[in-house]
């Protein structure tokens, strides 16, 4: 059966470096909405075309467009054993759409993972983020800095700072989430999914602290 991990939290909060961890620890597809519309962005696909303004505005990408994305993601063979998802759903009506097509996948969710940050902590992590072109390697100036200024350790490919990770965009991106996303911790909660983790420690706390969690159920 098909198993789901969902990751919840707002940007910044530093989901997508524990849901890289966590698909590597359990062996199950790490599936990045954002990273996948940066994708499309980036080679100018249709989808691409859709997504540009909304991104760059720091507003959610319509849910139909983005459902229809996960969808055809989640269909293909790489998730077949399930996935840990980054940044989906982001709406209640995605939550809704998600739990659909995990009854028809015959799936089921594992559990939903909220990374809780404050605020002030978000807005001071997302204007000192830089990004590596090649595969999305994340850095922080302060936090998670690279061995070489604007160097990947990892690939070698440059490091950019993402459009919507600029001041004026941050704010609108942390209100779009606590008036569009938050809605979903509890969403999650009354469903007996939610784990919360404490995501003002170090990387490596965080993920010990997820992965003890997991185990306890
Ligand atoms: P992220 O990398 O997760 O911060 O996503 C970057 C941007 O992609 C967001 O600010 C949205 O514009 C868009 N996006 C990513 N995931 C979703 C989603 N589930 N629903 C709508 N828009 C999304």
């Amino acid at each position: 059966m098909p198993v789901y991990y969902l990751m919840l939290g707002a940007p910044g909060a530093g989901k997508g470096t524990q849901a890289k961890r966590l698909s590597d620890k359990i062996k199950l597809s790490h599936i990045s909405s954002g990273d996948i519309f940066r994708d499309h962005l980036k080679r100018d696909t249709e989808l691409g075309k859709l997504a540009r303004d909304f991104m760059s505005r720091g507003e959610l990408v319509p849910d139909d467009i983005t459902i229809a994305m996960i969808r055809e993601r989640l269909l293909q063979s790489d998730c077949a054993d399930g996935a840990v998802l980054d940044g989906f759903p982001r709406t209640p009506a995605q939550a809704k759409h998600l739990e659909t097509l995990i009854a028809e996948l015959n799936g089921r969710v594992a559990k939903a993972i909220y990374i809780r940050v404050a605020k002030e902590t978000l807005i001071k992590r997302l204007s000192g983020r830089w990004m590596c072109r090649l595969h999305g390697h994340v850095y922080h100036d302060i936090h998670n800095p690279p061995k070489t200024p604007g160097v990947c350790d990892i690939d070698g490919s440059e490091l950019y700072q993402r459009d919507d990770d600029k001041a004026e965009t941050v704010a609108h991106r942390i209100n779009v989430y606590l008036e569009q996303t938050a809605p979903l911790i509890d969403y999650y909660r009354d469903r007996n999914y939610l784990i919360e983790i404490n995501g003002e420690q170090s990387i490596d706390a965080v993920s010990s602290d997820l992965l003890a969690k997991l185990k306890q159920g």
